[in-house]
């Protein structure tokens, strides 16, 4: 494919600008990438592994003459980003980000940024456990949804040729208004890692099940919340900071169901409980069939010889 962008810059090194970076070099989405990370020591890394063409000190240096600029900073650090980038922008070029909350995002970036430049806020919806610039790959986006937010009145050109890189990036491209993307984030990724999260710090607080037996008999369920749980802590934070009023929406709903199924557990309702796993079984195979996960007993993981 032909380079749609002369000069990416990723303001962030992490999972989500590296595995943009390999997935760019894979398909030759650009003609040359730059980068800058908060800590000399992601800065450092970078340049061993040769995730973009020039890291620099500062996210101002790195802008200088990108045509594309993506901002792959925790939520909550955007607005300094976009403070510190904005008399820097080239004329006629595209801001971008990959935020996980879009309305904190555009209130925190839009008021800073000059005429002239494109503002298309952006959230790819794949992710992993690890953080840094050393875990990022260019599969990750793959068979994935990104999803863009795009302004009343954007530049159609700019829109197009950002939705042709995710596309080039592997990823599937939908567009949705702000605040229509953060109530669905809610109620996918939001709410379910504060469950996550929840559900280990409980068992953490359980003495009568001992560490070692918590870590011993993980498998039967909670070592799938532990992947989630171990997401990462600033990212994280920012998002139930910045998506409070959709995540505490679905919470109460949340509240509502689980004090349904305490009822039915304590009234013995057997028909109720099946029921509602039923219903939770079909929204698990149009998961599957929708190819956003794996048919694969125990989620693909590859069982050791002789092990349960
Ligand atoms: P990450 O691996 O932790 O990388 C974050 C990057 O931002 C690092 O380069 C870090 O620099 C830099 N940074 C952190 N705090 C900063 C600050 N206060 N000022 C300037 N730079 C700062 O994170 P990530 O997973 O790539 O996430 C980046 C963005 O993508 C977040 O907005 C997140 O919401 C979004 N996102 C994440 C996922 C996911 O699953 N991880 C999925 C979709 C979207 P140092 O390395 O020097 O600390």
């Amino acid at each position: 494919m032909s380079a749609l962008y002369q000069r990416v810059a990723f303001i962030g090194l992490g999972l989500i600008a590296s595995s943009m970076a390999h997935a760019i070099r894979r398909a030759g989405l650009a003609g040359a990438m730059t980068g800058t990370a908060r800590s000399a020591e992601s800065r450092e890394i970078a340049r061993e592994i040769a995730l973009v063409d020039a890291v620099f000190e500062t996210a101002a240096e790195a802008v200088e003459g990108a045509d594309l600029v993506v901002l792959c900073v925790p939520v909550g650090a955007m607005e300094a980003v976009a403070r510190e980038i904005a008399p820097h922008l080239a004329p006629g070029a595209t801001v971008t980000d990959v935020g996980s909350v879009k309305q904190a995002v555009i209130h925190a970036v839009a008021p800073h940024l000059p005429q002239g430049v494109h503002f298309i806020p952006g959230h790819p919806l794949a992710g992993t456990e690890h953080s840094g610039p050393r875990s990022g790959f260019a599969e990750l986006f793959d068979n994935r949804w990104c999803i863009l937010t795009p302004p009343e009145g954007c530049d159609p050109t700019a829109l197009q040729r950002l939705q042709a890189l995710w596309r080039g990036m592997g990823a599937n491209v939908d567009l949705m208004d702000a605040p229509h993307h953060d109530l669905v984030l809610a109620v996918t990724s939001h709410t379910p890692h504060l469950i996550a999260y929840t559900m280990v710090g409980v068992a953490d607080d359980l003495r009568r099940v001992t560490d070692s037996e918590v870590i011993k008999y993980s498998a039967a369920g909670f070592r799938d919340f532990t992947r989630i749980a171990a997401s990462d802590p600033t990212m994280w934070r920012d998002v139930f900071l910045t998506n409070k009023e959709a995540t505490l929406e679905i919470l109460g709903r949340f509240t509502e169901e689980l004090f349904v199924l305490q009822r039915a557990i304590r009234q013995g309702d057997g028909v109720l409980l099946h029921e509602y796993f039923t219903r939770t079984r079909a929204i698990r195979r149009g998961i599957i069939d929708a190819g956003q996960d794996t048919d694969a007993p125990d989620f693909g993981r590859i069982r050791q010889h002789g092990a349960e």
